[in-house]
């Protein structure tokens, strides 16, 4: 089965040469926009890209306001920071997620408590955190204590694994009764929409990615997005060094960050935002050979869940056991075709051993089948 899953990835991207993962693509403005900012000299910190690109990605995903950062990770960690997440505090999130989520977590002086994701989204289950918070946690005028350690559960952050949103509406109601506020990595997920609302929407804050790996690429940038005016001023003021304006006077009113993203990166962003559509349309037809392919055999394709959009970014599919997964994994890597392992569980990790988590079982099911396939725009 394994050597017939590798012809048909090498036939489906008409190579036998080695395929990787995922690959960006670069066929639209992106030189244009780039000799724009090397000849106007302006490819740092200030620049029209830079603007534009807040402006576009906003109206792009239906929100408000956009401030984009060097990073990802900065953009989650900014997003916890607008929401009062400190040290001692306590965050909720999924064991099945990029390292990231926890990072920022932690960047605040705060903890990750660990509570199981739906098999079928990926993402943190509702269910599971109904469950935890009525065992654990209590109410106390408006904010949420954790019963066991006392500390407060300042907010929540889900993961949309892999682009498939997860159940975000259930989730944010339970976040809305118990005083816990919603920020969503919605790193992997720019495109994909739950209930027609796009992922990253539902909080009072949301972050992307656009590292080299993402749906679109800046080489390495983030943004955070949000509907509240005030915390948008915030989100700006903190990732450009929390500077007060005047004409040339240095006074910084607080400890900010240089989280800003350079322009050059912005052009190369604008450019990439331009093809986000024709990017999804075509991963869309690349989902549906895969499912067909994984029809009649063994391996579980993993299709976009209910009520949802998904951008599919990177395929995914489900081995009977991790023996068949190793197997797998052994015998695609070794025959030109890339595949990786769902990544091993926070909790599991040497930093996060000791953080509280709930039953797992659905993330610790996943953590042995789920395979990512190769996923890049077909050109
Ligand atoms: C990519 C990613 C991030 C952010 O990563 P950066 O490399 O810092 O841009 C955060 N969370 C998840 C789940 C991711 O996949």
């Amino acid at each position: 089965m394994n050597d017939k899953i590798v012809q048909f990835i090498q036939n489906t991207f008409a190579t036998k040469k080695f395929i990787p993962l995922h690959e960006p693509r670069f066929i639209g403005n992106e030189k244009k926009y780039l000799n724009d900012c090397i000849d106007s000299t302006f490819v740092s910190s200030v620049g029209a890209y830079v603007d534009r690109f807040e402006k576009e990605f906003a109206l792009h995903v239906g929100s408000k306001y956009a401030i984009a950062t060097v990073n990802g990770t900065a953009a989650l960690h900014v997003s916890l920071v607008l929401m009062g997440v400190g040290k001692d505090d306590e965050v909720i999130t999924q064991p099945l997620t990029f390292i990231a989520t926890c990072n920022a977590i932690t960047y605040c002086g705060a903890t990750p408590i660990f509570v199981d994701v739906d098999r079928d989204t990926m993402g943190l289950s509702p269910d599971a955190l109904h469950l935890f918070l009525n065992k654990n946690a209590e109410v106390k005028g408006n904010q949420c204590i954790n019963k066991t350690t006392g500390k407060i559960i300042k907010a929540c952050v889900p993961m949309h694994t892999f682009g498939h949103p997860c159940r975000i509406d259930e989730i944010k109601a339970i976040c809305d009764e118990w005083h816990i506020a919603l920020v969503e990595d919605a790193a992997e997920s720019l495109g994909s929409y739950y209930k027609g609302q796009h992922t990253g929407t539902f909080g009072k804050v949301g972050a992307f990615s656009f590292n080299g790996n993402k749906i679109i690429t800046s080489g390495g940038g983030g943004v955070v997005v949000t509907d509240d005016e005030t915390l948008a001023k915030k989100a700006k003021h903190i990732t450009t060094t929390a500077k007060v304006p005047h004409k040339w006077e240095f006074v910084h009113d607080e400890i900010g960050y240089n989280y800003r993203l350079p322009n050059l990166n912005a052009a190369l962003l604008v450019a990439q935002l331009e093809q986000l559509d024709g990017f999804l349309e075509n991963k869309r037809a690349l989902a549906k050979l895969y499912e067909e392919f994984f029809q009649d055999s063994n391996i579980s394709y993993v299709k976009e869940p209910k009520n949802s959009k998904s951008n599919y970014w990177l395929n995914a599919i489900l081995l009977e056991n991790k023996e068949q997964r190793d197997m797998f994994l052994e015998y695609t890597n070794s025959n030109g075709v890339m595949s990786r392992p769902i990544w091993t569980l926070m909790n599991k990790l040497e930093m996060f051993k000791a953080c509280q988590c709930g039953d797992l079982s659905e993330s610790l099911w996943l953590e042995e089948r789920v395979v990512n396939i190769p996923s890049s725009v077909r050109v």
